[in-house]
């Protein structure tokens, strides 16, 4: 069969390598002329590191980025350990697929190697999908128009075809922002950083992770605001991070003072919907479930998607595919709705004001990591959505 992906995002990519695994042929038309990704890292754990190993990418994904030995969750004014996790060894042992932190540009990078260059069309931005009762039709800004059995739209947090399969429908603004800097890990080699850091306080949270082998130290630092903008460019005012965690652990604010250039970005999310699928053209990625990232999921449960999406289409001809969607889409959407629902909660308690609430959920986290060697969003990721049997 043929299939359009729209986006060439992680999302896309997948998709598009999860349907050429399955047997078809696809075409992924993206409206940015070059494939680039901004200096930020993610975090893959191991329910997307079992897909990519499928795909064929986990080694070259793996090449590329730091392998964490642990997490270590602290408070926000002296640094305090709460609890900690491993994230290593133990996490391969147990899940069988590694937990990975890798630059976004080398991810799409491994991503884009394998999908041939001949089936991406850049400076693409498509301005329409319509279909009838055997194919589907995208049609892009030039005039041009493509035909395929079935569509896949992975174009994101603002997705349009949103709208045009399920009505006038925004991303909604979750009052979280999150100031992202890329530092040289000398610059930081005294501030003893635990491998992987989460600093809770009130309205607020700090993470920090590795990225190359080592090399470089990502940081994330959220927090409360009305102010909504959505830019991966937006560029905070100098000084303003360090206002925003006036009285956070030293540490902390050496990190903030050290940074460069720090980026703003007001954090968005979509509204779950009861669909993704209309005949032959589906939602995957965050176009279908934007979540807040506080679980580090949003990309991993789109090559969940991917994964899923290829399977439901792998012995599919040109008239199965309404049929498969709905498998795909029954599969799919619960889990990754629930995941939505999961990161928006951890977001709420590791933002509680001090006092009764924030010392309970210290005492309930350092509870739960002494019987358990993984955080508790390590119930997702033992899940093969491959073996899962398909929802009612
Ligand atoms: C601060 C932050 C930290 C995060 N950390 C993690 C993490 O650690 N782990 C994790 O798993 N997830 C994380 N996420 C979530 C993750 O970044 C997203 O879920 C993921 O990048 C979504 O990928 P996507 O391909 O669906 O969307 P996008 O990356 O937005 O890609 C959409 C693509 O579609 C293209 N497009 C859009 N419209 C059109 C059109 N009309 N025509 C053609 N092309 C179009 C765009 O140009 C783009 O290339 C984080 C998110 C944030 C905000």
């Amino acid at each position: 069969m043929r299939a359009i992906v729209v986006g060439a995002g992680i999302a896309g990519l997948a998709a598009a390598l999860s349907l050429r695994r399955a047997g078809h042929e696809v075409t992924v038309v993206e409206q940015a002329p070059r494939l680039t990704e901004l200096g930020a890292g993610i975090q893959l754990a191991p329910n997307a590191t079992r897909e990519l190993r499928r795909l064929g990418l986990l080694g070259a994904v793996a090449a590329r980025s730091a392998h964490p030995a642990g997490v270590s969750f602290r408070t926000w004014s002296d640094g305090a350990e709460i609890c900690g996790y491993a994230l290593g060894r133990e996490v391969e042992e147990e899940f069988g697929a590694p937990y990975l932190q890798i630059h976004r540009a080398d991810l799409r990078d491994a991503l884009a190697a394998a999908v041939p260059a001949a089936s991406v069309r850049l400076d693409s931005p498509v301005v329409g999908i319509d279909q009838d009762e055997t194919s589907a039709r995208v049609r892009t800004a030039g005039g041009g128009s493509l035909v395929a059995d079935l569509v896949v739209a992975a174009d994101g947090i603002r997705s349009t075809a949103r709208q045009w399969l399920f009505g006038p429908d925004e991303a909604v603004f979750s009052r979280t922002a999150a100031y992202r800097a890329l530092l040289p890990a000398g610059e930081v080699a005294d501030l003893g950083l635990p491998d992987t850091g989460i600093w809770l306080g009130p309205g607020r949270h700090f993470v920090h992770y590795w990225l190359r082998g080592g090399e470089l130290l990502n940081v994330v630092a959220v927090f409360g605001t009305d102010a909504a903008q959505e830019s991966w460019t937006a560029r905070a005012e100098p000084g303003e991070p360090l206002r925003a965690f006036d009285g956070w652990d030293p540490r902390v604010l050496s990190v903030l003072e050290r940074a460069g250039r720090v980026l703003r970005y007001g954090i968005h999310t979509r509204t779950p919907l009861t669909r993704w699928h209309v005949g032959r053209v589906t939602l995957l990625g965050d176009s279908a479930h934007a979540m807040v990232p506080f679980q580090a999921q949003g990309a991993a449960q789109a090559v969940l998607d991917a994964a899923v999406l290829g399977h439901c289409l792998a012995d599919a001809t040109a008239d199965d595919v309404p049929a498969a969607l709905g498998r795909y889409e029954r599969r799919r959407l619960p889990r990754a709705t629930s995941m939505q629902a999961a990161s928006a909660r951890a977001g709420e308690e590791f933002h509680l004001p001090d006092g009764p609430g924030a010392r309970e959920r210290n005492a309930r986290m350092a509870a739960h990591a002494a019987e358990h060697r993984f955080m508790p969003v390590a119930a997702a990721w033992g899940v093969d959505v491959l073996d899962e049997r398909p929802g009612p």
